[in-house]
């Protein structure tokens, strides 16, 4: 199987009431991790870039380990996506370049701005048989050059997404109903705590998905920082060395709820990058004479696939499903 759009993953996933994991890559280990995993559990998988990791790793480097990546697992459909295009060169860009999926996020414009770029990327990749993600509303959070400050996000208006979706075009929707980036997605004082200390976030706001549902019967919708941060893995971080205090992240029966819902495409990647953080350092810790990088890649890279295993199983509910 070549490299697909997402159009048939999310028809699929829609109707059988699950999601398909979107996980960032950035090197070979992560690359594998993902797609070992994904082809083990007969899934299909979206293998995400974003502007940073095109500026860490290249774009050519990408590409070809993506491909690789799909001969070696020619049993799943694999989609290549740019997570967070900012411009429409960017954007074009990556749709010349071999992708078969874009986000353009303007959502950080005016609802007038957003539709009219959005609009743009839209008609340049359905020209060339790529789908496009759009965004509305913002999500709190750091993730590579997206930057919101927390109070400053806000939640989609779901009376302004039939109006957007049918003068974009645009394939899917990412909307914000609480979910954030990054690996401190919610200040303490947004939180209460539990028995344990653990920071417990506030819940999604379901109440804002079905309205939109409600409005895009039928429709694709995305969700973007949706890292759980299990804490298994903040404590092994800070256990071997780290310091992440007060790391959390969105509750995987949440996810799980909403995957069962229109959310067809759950963005990932704190936990990929937490689960090799975490082994690397036990793995420093216990081998303080070990030097050869294949030594620690590998228990990190096993952990990649474990944690994507985990989270196509319970979290996407995607196993099987091809
Ligand atoms: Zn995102």
């Amino acid at each position: 199987m070549a490299l697909v759009t997402t159009k048939e993953m999310f028809k699929k996933a829609y109707d059988g009431g699950y999601a398909v994991g979107a996980f960032n890559v950035n090197n070979m280990e992560i690359v594998q991790g993902i797609t070992e995993a994904a082809g083990e559990l007969e899934s299909p998988v979206i293998l995400q870039v974003s502007k940073g990791a095109r500026a860490y790793a290249n774009h050519t480097y990408l590409v070809k380990m993506v491909e690789a990546a799909v001969q070696e697992n020619p049993q799943i459909p694999i989609a290549l996506h740019l997570d967070h295009g900012d411009t429409f060169e960017l954007c074009k860009s990556c749709i010349d370049g071999g992708f078969t999926s874009v986000m353009i996020d303007a959502s950080s414009k005016s609802f007038e701005d957003n539709i009219a770029l959005t609009k743009q990327v839209v008609e340049y990749a359905h020209d060339h048989g790529v789908v496009v993600e759009a965004e509305l509303g913002t999500l709190a959070g750091i993730e590579d050059e997206v930057q919101v400050e927390a109070g400053k996000e806000a939640y989609t208006r779901p009376e302004e997404v039939e109006e957007f979706v049918d003068r974009t075009g645009c394939d899917s929707l990412a909307i914000a109903i609480g979910t954030s980036h990054g690996a401190y997605k919610f200040t303490a004082a947004q939180c209460t705590r539990n028995a344990d200390g653990i920071l417990v976030p506030p819940p999604l706001r379901f109440d804002v998905l079905e309205e939109c549902i409600k409005r895009l019967p039928g429709f694709p919708i995305v969700l973007h920082g949706s890292s759980s941060v299990p804490q298994e893995f903040v404590k092994m971080v800070n256990e071997y060395g780290g310091n992440m205090p007060d790391a959390i992240g969105i509750p995987e029966d949440q996810l799980r709820q909403a995957a069962k819902l229109a959310v067809c495409k759950i963005n990932i990647d704190s936990d990929i990058r937490l689960a090799m953080t975490a082994n690397i350092r036990k793995y420093f810790v216990e081998h303080p004479d070990h030097f050869d990088p294949r030594q620690y890649l590998k228990p990190a890279r096993q952990a990649v696939k474990d944690m994507v295993a985990h989270k196509i199983v319970n979290v996407l509910g995607s196993d099987h499903k091809i």
